[in-house]
């Protein structure tokens, strides 16, 4: 007997990451701080927050109820956030990100990158 649980067990076990099926509400869920419900009954937990080479972010979930592991990619900064973040800096002001209200950037080598997206805003001086 083979059932999608079963698949997605095997999978958590061999350090696989599950895709969530709908990325883009849970994501404005997690712009606005809100808790994730988790496709498999339960809720989304934060395990940690991973930079992408090329300047997107990843964060990786695992479930409350049945500790699968999910990995929520972000997408890279717009050209309209990069200017935002851009024009605080030239301003003198703390960089802020862009999607998440009241956290401040913080810098990842040459980068200004949010740490509960994960996604390069700036280039840091
Ligand atoms: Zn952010």
């Amino acid at each position: 007997m083979t059932s999608a649980r079963n698949d997605q067990s095997v999978a958590a076990q061999s350090g696989e990451r599950l895709t969530l099926p709908d990325e883009e509400g849970l994501l404005s869920l997690y712009y606005d701080g809100g808790r994730l419900p988790s496709p498999s009954g339960g809720f989304l937990m934060v395990l940690g927050v991973q930079p992408e080479v090329e300047g997107s972010g990843s964060v990786y979930l695992e479930c409350t109820s049945s500790s699968l592991r999910y990995r929520m990619s972000v997408p890279k900064a717009t050209r309209a956030e990069r200017k935002k973040v851009r024009d605080l800096i030239d301003e003198g002001g703390d960089p802020e990100c862009p999607r998440h209200r009241g956290q401040l950037l913080t810098r990842i080598r040459h980068d200004f990158a949010c740490p509960k997206c994960g996604v390069r805003y700036a280039k840091a001086k």
